[in-house]
């Protein structure tokens, strides 16, 4: 499906003027990489609708790239919906600060008290307290515990008779007592949201106010996520989002529906089950990863910095008309390397790199060097007929760049076919052009 969108990007890429129908049609395909993206339906259509909004504004239509400039405000748009504030937690003037994890079983609430401890003393220089605040499952103080181990970072733990309000009570004294300044409390969670447990996060966070209630959500949960974000908050009041699990196959669309429906903002993501597998929340990179357009945009940006819209313009004249020489050719490559190398531009495009068998092939800078040194060695009559290259001037083109006949075989051989190949391209009339649909 976001190769449908791919598609649909192309098309209106090249544009050079694009109406509200065109917009309609990009926003169709976006809509698609959306709800395939697991974001809630409310949201797509709400997200949807701001964009085409800005983008039949007259600034998009005024523009030169008018198709660049929808993907740049899907993008931005996606981006802003996913922002706001960048603070990562916001710490008490009175130490400890107090820190409520809260979420569903198994969505990685214990993992994350443990991971985020890690990144608080390693970036904030804390020295973190870990509280067992689920008892109802032993196991669950023995998984605290074993994660306290692994990283040295002390656990406060009452086993699992004492009442969870009454633990957390107590570790926050044995805080304030110890000097620790951060106080991460492991709360049990439901399979589904209920009321008991709801109740007793309630009493938990009526102890001391919190000064962060981190809602931990399973990104694979999709569209299920936003009931989830919405309970929580509504009942106990969450102050930012936790997703994890995002090392998985997962768009991550879950992202885009809780931010936009509790307006919390998303302070970290899991990568992975490893202690330091969280990292702070990048909005504009999910919103890459939402559309599922890999680097999309950069390689739009970069191919837009380097290649001089004249000069592709001129080629294009040239290639109908029949007279594109080598010193076009040489021309052409130059630009195409000024993006960069080769590799790098393939592995921007989505699909390309995950496409079997790319290591295989092997994109050699040095290829495109020789190419140039024998077009280079070539005189003003081989590049504007090349027909007249005979044996004798290979053998002088060769001699003089420093590759072999072959070489110099190869790339007449690929000029040639190329040509043909454009020949074929622009003799296409515009109309079984425009017939050309792509399904
Ligand atoms: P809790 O019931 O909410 O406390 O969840 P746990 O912390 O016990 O985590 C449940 C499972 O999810 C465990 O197997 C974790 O290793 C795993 N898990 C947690 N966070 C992540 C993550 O970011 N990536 C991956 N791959 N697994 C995770
Ligand atoms: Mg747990």
């Amino acid at each position: 499906l976001s190769e449908r969108l791919q598609s649909t990007i192309q098309k209106i890429k090249g544009k050079g003027k694009i109406n509200e129908q065109d917009v309609k049609e990009m926003m169709r395909e976006v809509r698609f990489a959306l709800i395939e993206a697991d974001v809630n339906l409310k949201v797509v259509k709400q997200f949807v609708k701001i964009v085409s909004e800005r983008a039949v504004g007259q600034d998009v239509m005024k523009s030169l790239t008018p198709g660049q400039q929808v993907i740049k405000i899907v993008q931005d748009e996606l981006t802003n919906l996913m922002g706001g504030e960048q603070s990562v937690v916001k710490f008490s003037q009175k130490p400890p600060t107090v820190i409520m994890m809260v979420g569903l079983q198994g969505a990685g609430k214990t993992t994350t008290t443990g991971k985020l401890a890690n990144l608080l003393r390693k970036k904030y220089n804390k020295n973190p307290l870990l509280v067992a605040a689920d008892v109802y499952r032993p196991a669950a103080v023995k998984q605290l515990e074993t994660l306290g181990k692994q990283l040295s970072i002390p656990v406060f733990q009452k086993g699992t008779d004492v009442s969870p309000v009454e633990i957390a009570r107590e570790a926050i004294a044995h805080a304030r007592e110890e000097h620790l300044d951060v106080v991460i409390i492991d709360t049990a969670g439901r399979l589904h949201i209920d009321e008991t447990l709801m109740q007793e996060l309630k009493d938990i966070r009526a102890l001391k106010e919190p000064d962060e209630v981190f809602l931990v959500v399973d990104a694979m949960t999709g569209q299920d996520a936003v009931n989830v974000a919405e309970s929580f908050d509504d009942a106990v009041g969450i102050t930012g989002v936790v997703l994890t699990k995002l090392d998985g196959d997962t768009r991550g669309g879950a992202a885009l529906s809780i931010r936009t429906v509790t307006q919390k903002p998303i302070k970290f993501i899991g990568m992975g089950e490893k202690l330091d597998a969280l990292e702070p929340f990048h909005p504009e990179r999910m919103a890459s990863r939402i559309l599922g357009m890999g680097d999309v945009l950069s390689l739009i940006e970069k191919a837009q910095l380097n290649v001089d819209e004249e000069k592709a313009k001129e080629l294009e004249e040239k290639f109908k008309t029949q007279t594109f020489t080598f010193d076009d050719f040489l021309e052409q490559m130059s630009q195409v390397k000024k993006m960069g190398p080769l590799e790098d531009i393939l592995k921007m495009i989505p699909g390309v790199n995950k496409m079997k068998g790319l290591d295989n092939i092997n994109f050699d800078d040095k290829q495109i060097d020789h190419i140039e040194a024998i077009i280079r060695s070539m005189t003003i009559a081989e590049k504007t007929n090349p027909e007249i290259i005979n044996a004798g001037r290979k053998k002088r083109i060769a001699k003089g760049s420093g590759c072999s006949v072959q070489e110099v075989n190869r790339l007449l051989k690929q000029f040639e076919d190329m040509k043909k190949m454009m020949k074929q391209m622009t003799g296409m009339s515009t109309k079984s052009k425009k017939k050309m649909k792509i399904p």
